[in-house]
């Protein structure tokens, strides 16, 4: 019970918080749904070939009424063209030659008559021998009707005419006729005209499977998907046949669910791709809200420890308990660093805040880079000098006058000679070099120190990102000098590029373009 209790309880730091909370809300449910939607795809896939196979077999069965309908209206042309009288009589030799004689050909029908409830025609019909006239009734006619339909006759209504009341046209055609004609005729005419794209292929075979027509030619490996026995009096036994012309029924249904697994398997992908996305973001979130209490910690500390060391140091001056002029000096000096050291990171966060905000403001004039290097080193010479740096200095000569906020060039030089200062260790080492490169004057800020590992070094111009280094956290900083230098080279249309390796020292250089994108267009 315990254990089910911590399973289900939710875990205390954030970021196991967070997981669970992406498990439980969006990544389990998002797997039931897409379960659920392959079995949905698989029953619907089923339903749809039930679907298509009844329509198919319902087009077979339209296929047959077609065809015996062409029966009928055969059968009624041909006798129409015929005497009544002929017909009444029903003698198939004299029927075969008044049709051969009227042009529609002999051998057509093994029966064709008329039957007529009329008693004037039935007395003709009957020829009893005295020729009385026989009342007989409709109901024996129908018992004459369906002994007939038994003999595999076909029948159709006579339609009245005048002075005759109407009747039942029967006839049964001969087989070749039926098997042959009739039923070229109706699929190269009836069935054409309703199939214009011929999407679908039909098929008539006799019982045997001696194939009587076929709309397409068909190879011996292609299923038809639908069989139909026919019914109707002049086809009965027949095998009626049909297939798709191009994909099959199976066929049709699988590519369906093909798509749809596709489309499933696409939208899961966005899912995921989303959820990672949603992911990362939160916990960017989080990662920086980590950043910036770290930051009011280091910040705090930083301000504390210059504070200190002033306060001690005023103090021992004013009461006066300087043993020599020498160590006087040594407290002013540690009083005018440590202040300086103070306004530089008030600066820096203040510049930041400005920026967050929007305010930061820019005063663009043609300035000298020799000039700011020097302003920056005479700031740091007694402190490189104190902490035993070799210092090396490159000014080339030809430098041209750049367009740039002189005070914002400074700090960002500032940022990058006091990073120097404070990420070296045993050597220590620093170098400045400012040249020229084509339509770029370059100021590059070397030291031999703690180094930044490849994957740090896009994230340290992060605001609040500090190395995860220990070495970088011996140091206190508030992480946002290298992002306020970055945020200053490009307000100037240039960038801030950093080449180093952990262990080995670091060069950051600062690329400014002589002449800003607004002032060349
Ligand atoms: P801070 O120095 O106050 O931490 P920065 O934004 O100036 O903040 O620097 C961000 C991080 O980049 C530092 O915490 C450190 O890890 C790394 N870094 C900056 N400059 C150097 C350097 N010269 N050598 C090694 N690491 C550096």
């Amino acid at each position: 019970m315990a254990d089910v209790k911590k399973l289900v309880s939710a875990p205390d730091e954030p970021k196991g918080r967070l997981i669970s909370i992406f498990v439980g809300a969006v990544l389990l449910p998002s797997l039931a749904l897409s379960y659920v939607a392959m079995d949905f795809v698989h029953k619907l896939a089923s339903a749809q070939k039930a679907t298509k196979i009844k329509n198919a077999t319902g087009i077979l069965y339209y296929i047959e009424k077609e065809l015996a309908h062409t029966a009928q209206n055969r059968a009624l042309e041909a006798a129409q063209a015929l005497d009544p009288e002929v017909l009444l009589e029903g003698r198939p030799a004299v029927i075969d030659a008044a049709l051969r004689k009227q042009g529609i050909g002999a051998g057509v029908f093994t029966t064709l008559r008329l039957e007529t409830s009329s008693p004037r025609m039935i007395l003709r019909t009957l020829r009893m021998g005295n020729r009385r006239e026989i009342e007989v009734s409709p109901e024996v006619l129908a018992a004459i009707g369906s002994f007939a339909d038994g003999a595999g006759e076909d029948s159709v209504p006579w339609p009245a005419r005048e002075g005759q009341t109407g009747g039942v046209l029967r006839f049964r055609f001969s087989c070749e006729y039926a098997h042959h004609e009739l039923i070229r005729d109706y699929f190269e005419n009836e069935f054409k005209r309703q199939n214009p794209d011929q999407a679908l292929v039909v098929r008539v075979s006799e019982p045997s499977g001696e194939v009587l027509y076929e709309t397409a030619p068909t190879r011996s490996d292609v299923n038809f998907e639908v069989t139909r026995e026919m019914d109707s009096a002049s086809f009965r036994g027949l095998k009626l046949a049909m297939r798709n012309r191009d994909l099959s029924i199976d066929q049709q249904v699988k590519r369906w669910q093909h798509w749809t697994w596709i489309l499933i398997g696409f939208i899961d992908i966005m899912l995921g791709a989303g959820l990672l996305l949603v992911f990362s973001n939160v916990r960017r979130e989080l990662h920086l809200s980590q950043l910036k209490s770290d930051f009011v910690a280091n910040v705090s500390h930083e301000l504390k420890t210059p504070l200190a060391l002033i306060r001690l140091f005023a103090e021992t001056l004013e009461l006066g308990r300087v043993p020599s002029e020498d160590k006087a000096r040594q407290y002013y000096r540690v009083i005018n660093k440590e202040s300086q050291r103070l306004t530089q990171l008030i600066n820096n966060i203040l510049d930041f805040s400005r920026i967050e905000a929007g305010r930061k403001e820019y005063r663009f004039a043609p300035t000298d880079v020799g000039l700011i290097v020097n302003e920056v080193l005479e700031a740091y010479r007694f402190q490189i000098e104190q902490q035993g740096f070799t210092l090396e200095v490159a000014v080339a000569d030809d430098l041209p006058e750049v367009s740039a906020d002189k005070e914002a060039l400074g700090q960002a030089l500032l940022n990058l000679v006091n990073n120097a200062i404070k990420y070296s260790r045993d050597e220590k080492y620093l170098r400045l070099d400012v040249r020229r490169d084509g339509e770029r004057v370059l100021l590059s800020v070397t030291d031999r120190g703690i180094g930044v590992a490849k994957g740090e070094q896009k994230k340290i111009f992060e605001k609040f990102y500090r190395a995860e280094n220990s070495l970088v956290h011996e140091t206190k900083g508030s992480g946002l000098g290298l992002a306020l230098v970055q945020h200053i080279m490009q307000a100037h249309g240039g960038s801030v590029e950093i080449e180093s390796a952990p262990g080995k020292g670091s060069t950051f250089t600062l690329v400014v373009p002589i002449r800003r994108r607004t002032e060349t267009a």
